[in-house]
């Protein structure tokens, strides 16, 4: 373990900040922001109330999607000096979803040191406690807010996909019905999501299930309030098409109408569905394991 009280070597530090709980912030951040010269934020008033909470009074300057280009410059050209500086946004990971990725890259161009400070990101928080397989994840951050343009992006996002994979998502609390909706239409209303509500927050909730479920709670309810985090077991449109009507009954019947061996009743069924014999018979393994 390097735990090291020397003073802060000069670079640029990307600082991560709890994203509700204000206890959600390493010892190593917090000296990281008291010792820098300077602090980027998203938004000052939003980073005073963490300053003031831990009695730091580093000072700071304002760098946001709107400005972040422009105040690079003059940032790059403070570390190029020998300058400390540090980067938070308003809540979580800066550059995820966040600015933070501009000035990173410049500095790395520039042959200056950058660091990872680690800590919050309500993409990690809401994935392990989702249910869901974190072994192959991929976040593809916000969709589009138009309704035809995210219905595409989900379709292409399934066809991107490999195999099973967890898709995590950041959605506004006003889109989530017509985004479950997109959700359902794709991959189907019994495909398992979780939605990740207020992380950390007194009012922290998850929502995990079927989508249609998922979606008749929400829609329940008078007002869809806060922030959260979509998760879809998404699965390519293959596997999608290996999947309906169930692999390991379909086989079962073949063999026995038809008197075919399993191997033969695979090739016949990948016929019949247009997908993979292997991707079938991964899906039967998948049906195996889940005792279907
Ligand atoms: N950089 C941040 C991070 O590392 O998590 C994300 C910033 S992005 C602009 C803000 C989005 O993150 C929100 O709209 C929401 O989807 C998600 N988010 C942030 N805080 C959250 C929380 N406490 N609970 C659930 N979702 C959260």
């Amino acid at each position: 373990m390097n735990e090291s009280r020397s003073p802060l070597a000069p670079g640029l530090y990307l600082v991560a900040t709890p994203i509700g709980n204000l206890e959600d912030i390493t010892m190593r951040a917090l000296r990281v922001l008291r010792e820098v010269d300077r602090i980027a934020c998203e938004d000052t008033r939003q980073t005073r109330k963490l300053l003031d909470r831990y009695g730091i009074s580093t000072p700071m300057i304002s760098s946001h999607e709107h400005n972040e280009a422009e105040r690079s410059r003059q940032l790059l050209e403070e570390l190029r000096q020998g300058a400390r500086i540090a980067v938070v946004t308003d809540a979580g990971t800066p550059g995820i979803s966040d600015p933070g990725m501009i000035l990173a890259r410049a500095a790395i161009e520039a042959g200056l040191a950058v660091h990872a400070i680690p800590g919050a990101s309500a993409l990690l928080a809401a994935l392990v406690a989702s249910g869901l397989d974190t072994e192959r994840f991929f976040f593809a951050g916000f969709l589009p807010p138009r309704k035809g343009e995210r219905k595409t992006a989900l379709e292409e996002l399934a066809r991107s996909l490999a195999g099973p994979t967890t898709l995590v998502l950041y959605e506004a609390p006003h889109r989530i019905l017509e985004t479950l909706e997109d959700a359902s239409a794709v991959w189907g209303p019994e495909c398992r999501i979780a939605v990740a509500r207020e992380l950390t927050k007194m009012h922290e909730e998850f929502l995990r299930g079927p989508v249609r479920t998922v979606r008749e709670e929400l829609q329940g309810r008078d007002t869809v309030r806060g922030e959260m985090v979509l998760m879809i077991e998404g699965r390519p449109p293959a596997a999608e098409a290996a999947c309906a009507g169930g692999v390991r009954e379909r086989l079962a019947e073949l063999e026995k109408a038809e008197g075919l061996t399993e191997k033969d009743a695979l090739k016949r069924l990948a016929r019949e569905r247009g997908v993979a014999k292997s991707e079938l018979w991964r899906e039967l393994q998948r049906e195996k394991s889940r005792g279907r």
